[in-house]
């Protein structure tokens, strides 16, 4: 970068010093004084600003479609403009195809997340790992016509050991993980200040790293949303899930103060670490 740097500084003095010299001033006619007016204006030399490389964030929302919270989620992606990436359960596609449609629609990318999202049922074993992989996708395809091949393994990669990653490199699947974690997923339930807080951090300290940050949120499990008792496991969940959709517009306004371009996730998305 400091190499590019130097040679645009060393262009623009050779630019100052050779096509941008001004023009020999035209010689007066005989008897007339020097027309100082006629000499050529001087043009001004922009100083040379490097051009800022272009800032790619990802935003990802898991454990859904969700029939209530995904689709808060996507109407402030819109308001803002913006993309952002689900990683889908193939249970919850089941019973909402209709907000998947709408993720796809709406041009947001897609992660298979598994089908269950049940470590004991995903985690048996690598060939159990990739059933679940293949299951997701046959939901997927029941309504994009096609699966995908980026995954994120429920709860992280590393829960994967070396055989699966195996088991699911021979059979092309790409796994994504994340490196800014809003730690929405607290079971004591998070505030909205607390998500943004997260987030913000979060977004500092990778980029003290200079990687591209991928932003992990949820938008979570399909849940009976009635009857949760105070205190709760499920009342928690619930709390957690409103704070997100409340700080999502605080978030997106900050990652666009620093000028973040809003990315959705492909087999070209650099790897969290
Ligand atoms: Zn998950």
């Amino acid at each position: 970068m400091l190499y590019k740097y130097a040679m645009l500084l060393l262009l623009n003095i050779l630019l100052m010093t050779g096509c941008n010299t001004a023009p020999p001033t035209p010689l007066s006619p005989p008897g007339e004084p020097l027309a100082l007016a006629e000499a050529a204006p001087v043009v001004e030399q922009e100083t040379a600003i490097p051009p800022e490389p272009l800032k790619k964030v990802y935003l990802t929302f898991d454990d859904g479609p969700n029939s209530y919270y995904t689709g808060q989620i996507l109407d402030i992606l819109n308001d803002y403009g913006i993309k952002a990436s689900f990683a889908v359960l193939g249970v919850n596609i089941d019973k909402n195809p209709d907000v998947l449609q709408r993720i796809v629609d709406e041009g947001h990318g897609i992660i298979n997340h598994s089908y269950s999202h049940d470590y004991n049922r995903v985690y048996k074993s690598p060939e159990a790992f990739l059933e679940e992989l293949e299951s997701c996708n046959e939901s997927i395809a029941g309504i994009t016509g096609r699966g995908v091949k980026i995954f994120r393994a429920p709860g992280g990669p590393s829960k994967l050991n070396k055989e699966t990653f195996k088991l699911l490199k021979q059979h092309g699947y790409v796994s994504i993980s994340w490196n800014v974690a809003s730690a929405d997923t607290d079971p004591k339930g998070v505030s909205r200040e607390q998500i943004i807080e997260n987030v913000q951090k979060g977004i500092m300290q990778i980029e003290s790293f200079e990687k591209t940050p991928i932003v992990l949120m949820h938008d979570g499990t399909e849940i009976n949303r009635n009857g949760a008792a105070p205190g709760s496991a499920l009342a928690n969940y619930i709390r957690s899930r409103e704070s997100g959709v409340a700080a999502l517009p605080e978030i997106i306004e900050f990652l666009m103060d620093r000028n973040y371009t809003f990315a959705v996730v492909d087999e070209n998305t650099p790897p969290a670490w």
